[in-house]
């Protein structure tokens, strides 16, 4: 997505190796109509599968689902990293931060995935895929099928498409970046 692919190179910068930060458009302030071209790419890339529902983990994949969720025209539901003691029966999963470096549950209330639905995950970053794969794990243990994997920006250095390929899941990605050498984006 050429959008995006210029607006990293433009707004993008690294820091500690490995990490992108793209705080000023994506992550902490957010650039609306990009994100709506991004629901916009996402409905196009999926248009073979019927989605009746668009899942993420907050915070960062909301803006990006519910953006996704109003071009397709379905609820979107975001996982929560803390249950709230008001959440009854819910689906969780065990997810490990790659910015953080710690485990974390996720959760969702088992009211919003319902058995038989097909649900599009969508993240803004891919690194080694454990998010993305907690996410499958919910939708899983509700009987429900993803129907694909959409990802804003993809660490195609780090081993996350890999994972979720060799666990039969469909992956498109908008950007994919090559390599972070001496503060420079290389993208694919
Ligand atoms: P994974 O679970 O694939 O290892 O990591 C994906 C999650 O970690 C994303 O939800 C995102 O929030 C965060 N993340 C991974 N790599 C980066 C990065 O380079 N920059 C930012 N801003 N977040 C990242």
């Amino acid at each position: 997505m050429q959008l995006l692919k210029d607006r990293i190179l433009k707004d993008g910068y690294v820091v500690s190796g490995n990490i992108l930060k793209v705080d000023s458009f994506l992550n902490h302030q957010i650039d609306g109509r990009l994100m709506k071209e991004i629901g916009i790419e996402f409905k196009n890339r999926f248009a073979d599968q019927k989605i009746d529902k668009v899942l993420t983990i907050e915070a960062s994949g909301i803006a990006i689902a519910v953006m996704t969720s109003m071009v397709l025209d379905v609820p979107m539901v975001f996982a929560k990293k803390k249950k709230p003691s008001t959440m009854g029966d819910a689906y969780t999963a065990v997810v490990h931060s790659f910015t953080k470096g710690i485990d974390y549950d996720i959760t969702v209330a088992k009211e919003f995935i319902n058995e038989g639905e097909n649900i599009l995950i969508v993240d803004d970053f891919l690194a080694n895929g454990h998010a993305a794969l907690g996410l499958a794990k919910l939708v899983k243990d509700a009987n429900a099928n993803v129907a694909g994997i959409g990802i804003v920006i993809e660490k195609g250095f780090q081993n996350g498409s890999k994972l979720l390929k060799d666990n039969g899941f469909r992956v498109e990605s908008l950007a994919i970046i090559d390599k972070l050498e001496d503060n420079k984006i290389y993208l694919k």
